[in-house]
C-alpha cells in the first residue's frame, strides 16, 4: 500500500533535556504502556471500546491507605471522609466505604446518592452553599453532620429543627487567609472580619441548635503544606475562643481536603515529583499545628475530606487516534475519540501520556484534538509524540478526580467506565450512555410530531 504523502517539516530534535515545550523528549520505550494492573490495553479496547476509563482498585487502596496511614500515626482521632463530588461512581465509593471513609457530600443528589449505597446519615458530612430546606430536613432526621454555609441556612435549620422538635448538632464553615489566593472567601464564614464570631453569636443566641463542629476548606490543589499549618492553628484558637466565651465544646475541626495529586498543573514547570508534597509533608503540618495549639489532653476529631489526592492517579483514560492533520505552523494534529467533554481536567493539567505500541520516527511537539466540532476541544497542545499511526491508543493519566463526575453528554455519548480488582477481574462499572438514556426524558409535543405522507 502507497503512503498518503505528507508534506516534510523541519525541526530540532531534544533528547534528554528539557525541550522549549517544557517536557522532557523520553526516550521511546519509558512512554509504552501496553498493560494496566497486567490487563493487557488490547483486551480492554477489544472488549470495551474507546474511549475508556479504567479504574485501578490497587491504586485507589494504596492510596487511601497512605493517607489514612500519614494521619493516623500522628493524630489519635481521626475520620476519614469521601468528598462524593470527586468521583461519585457507585463502586469507587464503596470501595472507599469499604475502607472505612463516611461520605462528604455537598447537594441532595450527592447526599441521596450516599443513602441509596447504603450509608447511614449520621456518617454523612453535608456541606456546600446550597441545601434545599427539604434535604436538611432528611440530613437532620438522619443525624448527618451538617456544617452551615450562610445566615439563612442557619434560620433554614431553626426552622427544621422546630418543626421536628429536636435541637440538632452543626458545625459552621470558615474562610480565612491562608496564604492561598485567591482566598475562598466565597464559602462559609469569614474568619478575620468577624463574620464566623457573628454566626456563632446568631446560633447561641437562637438557642436551638447546638454548634460542635468547624469547618474549612482552603481551596483545591494546594502545592503549600504550610497553609493547613496556618489554617489548623485559626481554626483551633477560634474553637478556644468560642468555647469560652460561650461554654460550648468543639468537637471536630474539619480542615477539608484539596491536597493535590501527581498531576502536572498548566503554568508549574517543575515536574509533579517535585512540585507536588508529600502526603506525608502535609499530614505532619496538620497534626503538628494540632497537637501544638491544643490544650493537654483535649483531642477533638479531626476530620480530612481529600478527594482528588486518592483517586486521581487510580484512573487512565484510554483515547484511540482517529486521523492526523499537518497544522499550517507546522505542528502535527492528531484527533481522538475524547475531548473535553469527557475530560474536563484537560483545562488545568498536562497529563501523561503514554503510547500502547512502539513506533518508529523521532518525537514532535503536537496538538491532541477531541472529536467536538468546538475549537475549545484541547486534550493537549503541548504534546510532544512520535509518529502515531490511526488506530493507536493514547493511556491519558491520571484522570480519576473531577472527570468521571464533570463530564458533559454534550455532542457525543459518554463512555464505558471499567474497574480492575485487586484480583485482575475487570468489571464494567459505569456503561457507555445509548441514545434511549439521553431522550427518554424528553417530551415532543403531539402538535410537533413529524408526520407521515
Ligand atoms: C471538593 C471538596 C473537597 C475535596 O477536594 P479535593 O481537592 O478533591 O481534595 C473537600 N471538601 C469540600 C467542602 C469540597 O468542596
Amino acid at each position: 500500500m502507497r503512503k498518503p504523502y505528507e508534506k516534510p517539516t523541519i525541526f530540532k530534535l531534544h533528547t534528554g533535556m528539557m525541550n522549549k515545550f517544557g517536557s522532557f523528549a523520553y526516550p521511546l520505550s519509558r512512554r509504552v504502556r501496553t498493560e494496566i494492573d497486567s490487563i493487557p490495553i488490547k483486551e480492554l479496547v477489544e472488549k470495551y471500546g474507546t474511549p475508556l476509563f479504567v479504574f485501578s482498585e490497587k491504586t485507589l487502596r494504596r492510596k487511601f491507605r497512605e493517607i489514612k496511614q500519614a494521619f493516623t500515626t500522628r493524630y489519635p482521632n481521626v475520620e476519614f471522609t469521601w468528598s462524593y463530588k470527586t468521583n461519585y461512581l457507585d463502586a469507587i465509593c464503596a470501595i472507599l466505604h469499604d475502607e472505612g471513609e463516611t461520605a462528604e457530600v455537598v447537594s441532595e443528589f450527592e447526599y441521596e446518592k450516599a443513602r441509596r449505597l447504603g450509608v447511614p446519615g449520621n456518617q454523612i458530612i453535608f456541606n456546600g452553599p446550597y441545601k434545599p430546606k427539604s434535604i436538611l430536613k432528611t440530613a437532620i432526621k438522619e443525624g448527618a453532620k451538617i456544617n452551615i454555609d450562610t445566615f439563612e441556612e442557619i434560620t433554614d435549620i431553626e426552622e427544621v429543627a422546630a418543626e421536628l422538635g429536636i435541637k440538632p448538632q452543626v458545625g459552621i464553615r470558615l474562610n480565612m487567609d491562608t496564604g492561598i489566593h485567591p482566598q475562598w472567601s466565597r464559602f462559609g464564614f469569614n474568619l478575620e472580619s468577624g463574620q464566623a464570631f457573628d454566626a456563632v453569636k446568631r446560633i447561641t443566641y437562637g438557642g436551638q441548635l447546638e454548634l460542635c463542629g468547624l469547618h474549612c476548606h482552603i481551596g483545591t490543589f494546594i502545592l503549600e503544606p504550610k497553609a493547613y499549618e496556618t489554617e489548623v492553628k485559626k481554626m483551633v484558637e477560634f474553637a478556644y475562643r468560642i468555647e469560652d466565651e460561650f461554654g460550648l465544646k468543639i468537637e471536630y475541626i474539619d480542615v477539608g481536603g484539596g491536597f493535590p495529586s501527581k498531576n502536572r498543573l498548566k503554568g508549574v514547570y517543575l515536574p509533579p515529583e517535585v512540585a507536588v508534597p508529600s502526603i506525608e509533608e502535609i499530614a505532619d503540618r496538620i497534626c503538628s499545628a494540632l497537637l501544638s495549639s491544643l490544650r493537654p489532653g483535649d483531642f477533638p476529631k479531626l476530620i480530612i475530606e481529600s478527594g482528588r489526592a486518592i483517586v486521581d492517579e487510580a484512573g487512565y483514560l484510554i483515547t484511540q487516534v482517529h486521523a492526523t492533520k499537518r497544522l499550517p505552523d507546522g505542528r502535527k494534529g492528531y484527533i481522538l475519540d475524547a475531548g473535553v467533554n469527557i475530560l474536563f481536567t484537560a483545562f488545568w493539567y498536562h497529563f501523561n501520556i503514554e503510547i500502547d505500541r512502539n513506533v518508529t520516527g523521532p518525537s514532535e511537539p503536537c496538538i491532541l484534538y477531541g472529536p467536538l466540532c468546538m475549537n475549545i476541544d484541547v486534550v493537549d497542545d503541548l504534546a510532544y509524540l512520535p509518529p502515531l499511526p490511526r488506530g493507536t491508543n493514547l493511556i491519558l493519566s491520571p484522570v480519576g478526580a473531577y472527570n468521571v463526575t464533570q463530564w458533559m453528554q454534550f455532542i457525543r455519548y459518554r463512555p464505558n467506565v471499567v474497574l480492575i480488582g485487586e484480583n485482575g477481574e475487570v468489571d464494567l462499572i459505569r456503561e457507555a450512555e445509548t441514545l434511549e438514556d439521553i431522550v427518554n426524558r424528553e417530551h415532543l409535543p403531539e402538535r410537533l410530531k413529524l408526520k407521515e405522507d
